[in-house]
């Protein structure tokens, strides 16, 4: 499988109960951002998510709330680094109490010091390792030597623990495809329990030209959505077939919510046009059909994950052969 059935499950349920409800738009993740403050400084972040203070992170009480406000089972810890958050054990303790699904997107460094014997392992929770390519690329993404072995090590180290782990890949100019293969095999070596591929977005704060073009993006997508059934990859068929230029969606910014130190991103995780305090306006004047559109000028090369997979899984839901092919996939691996 790939993912827990109870993690698949909480999904089904939220849909289909905001579909009774008659709910055309509804949040499945919250990317919960609760620290700006990083122990890295990645070539492909935005500035302002590892450049923040630690004075400045959010309260653990307005990360309750937030939760709660917009109702998605899924809160995804970034920033940031999560494990900086010297809340993090009892965030983790109150979302598992709330019946949530919690996954930590982490660069693995401070996972022994800071995770492990503190954070019991949870069926509920799921450490997420950002690992963007093989030894060399990714200490070069990094901009630090020694990262890559580190979070191999700790990835080793997390799975004899119990924590269910996965990889997560973001695709840039450097990153080859042989390498995004040679990351789908370690998978199975580590005894992980899959690996998330997105192409990179763009950010205006990153000056490097390590993006690819919509075009490279859907070359490289091509050859990695052809090797993807031999492999745990967790992004679904469709949403590869997306990302190799092999079909069109509507972005859903709205099924990933962002809120951060300074309130919620308006309209997605990538693009801040807007940092909105409440809930309450985020949701209800962010034009969110004209971010459906893809028109704006930010997102014409987006293809990211965060954006699309909620459309994908939507499509594929629309036809009894969609249903049985992403039934398949989810149970398969
Ligand atoms: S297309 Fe990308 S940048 Fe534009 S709203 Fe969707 S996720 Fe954000």
């Amino acid at each position: 499988m790939r993912f827990p059935i109870g993690f698949m499950m909480a999904q089904s349920r939220h849909r289909s109960r905001m579909e009774k409800r008659g709910e055309g738009r509804y949040p499945t993740v919250l990317m919960l951002e609760p620290l700006y403050t990083c122990n890295l400084a990645c070539l492909g972040c935005s500035v302002e998510r590892h450049t923040g203070k630690l004075k400045d992170r959010m309260s653990v009480e307005a990360c309750f709330k937030a939760v709660e406000e917009c109702g998605a089972p899924i809160v995804n810890i970034c920033g940031g680094e999560p494990t900086l958050y010297p809340e993090l054990p009892e965030l983790i303790a109150g979302l598992i109490e709330r019946n949530k699904y919690i996954i930590v997107c982490t660069n693995a460094l401070k996972l022994a010091e800071k995770v492990f014997d503190k954070i019991p392992p949870s069926p509920h929770l799921f450490l997420m390792v950002h690992l963007d390519g093989m030894r060399e690329t990714h200490d070069y993404v990094c901009n630090r030597q020694g990262v890559f072995d580190h979070a191999i090590e700790m990835v080793k180290q997390a799975r004899a623990r119990g924590y269910y782990t996965y990889l997560n890949t973001t695709v840039f100019k450097e990153t080859s495809v042989e390498e995004v293969e040679q990351l789908c095999k370690m998978v199975d070596e580590l005894k992980a329990n899959g690996i998330l591929i997105s192409p990179g977005y763009e950010y205006e704060s990153v000056e490097r030209d390590i993006f690819l073009t919509k075009e490279q993006i859907h070359d490289k997508f091509k050859v990695i959505r052809d090797f993807s059934s031999q492999y745990k990859v967790n992004a679904t068929p469709m949403f590869l077939e997306f990302a190799a230029g092999m079909r069109e969606l509507p972005c859903a910014p709205w099924s990933t919510v962002n809120y951060t130190p300074t309130g919620w991103k308006a309209p997605c995780y990538l693009i801040g046009e807007e940092i909105i305090p409440d809930w309450k306006t985020f949701w209800e004047k962010t034009d969110w059909a004209y971010w459906e559109s893809r028109k704006d000028p930010k997102c014409l090369n987006c293809k990211m994950h965060s954006g699309f997979e909620h459309s994908a899984v939507s499509e594929a839901m629309k036809t009894m052969k969609g249903k049985v092919q992403l039934g398949m996939w989810s149970v398969s691996k």
